[in-house]
């Protein structure tokens, strides 16, 4: 088995998962932060993930699949009315994306045939066709913008877990929110600066 050193220019913060209490600032912008957020960790994947990233976990499509959830943890945490989103919408509005990609990709289909034709052909399709094109390439790149996770992934990464998942690694992309992390949490917490990944 090897094992591999990663080191952090500027420390995570490792803390007990049952026992972790976040501040109510906003990790994202500092601001006072009143509404509540989920972060939703699978430990055995070691990956962390927010249920809407994944059309899969999305309640009804589980539900008609008969997918069990796999093991997870949620941590709660604040966020400023402003960088606040209901989860329900972010869903709704990613599935939109997969719909509507979809159907753009027949058409884009389309239009690459028409236009492949036009120019064995030697004939004009006019520039309807090079526009369906380009939709689809924006489009594409909206969808993936969406998917990304948004400012509050950015804001807490998951690292990964330790300890028999008692502990997870957090890595904070604002100084004074771990600052005050690593504060209100000293009984647990604790600043670490390098991960040994098997
Ligand atoms: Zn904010």
């Amino acid at each position: 088995m090897s094992q591999k050193r990663q080191y952090f220019e500027e420390p995570i913060v490792r803390v007990p998962i049952d026992k972790v209490y976040f501040p109510h600032i906003c990790p994202i912008c500092g601001k006072e932060a009143k509404k509540p957020a989920r972060i939703i960790a699978t430990p055995g994947k070691n990956r962390y993930l927010r249920p809407e990233w994944d059309p899969a976990f999305h309640p009804s499509v589980r539900k008609r699949q008969g997918i069990k959830p796999p093991e997870m943890k949620s941590l709660l945490l604040y966020v400023c009315d402003e960088h606040y989103k209901s989860d329900e919408g972010d869903t709704n509005y990613r599935l939109l994306c997969l719909i509507g990609n979809g159907l753009l990709g027949m058409t884009f289909l389309f239009a690459l045939f028409t236009i492949g034709g036009s120019i064995w052909g030697g004939y004009d399709v006019g520039i309807i066709p090079y526009l369906t094109v380009l939709v689809f390439f924006i489009s594409l790149a909206i969808t993936t913008v969406s998917f990304r996770g948004g400012p509050l992934a950015n804001a807490v990464k998951i690292v990964g877990f330790d300890g028999g998942i008692q502990n997870i690694w957090l890595q904070l992309k604002r100084r004074d929110y771990r600052e005050i992390l690593v504060e209100e949490n000293a009984m647990h917490a604790e600043l670490v600066s390098w991960i040994v990944k098997s």
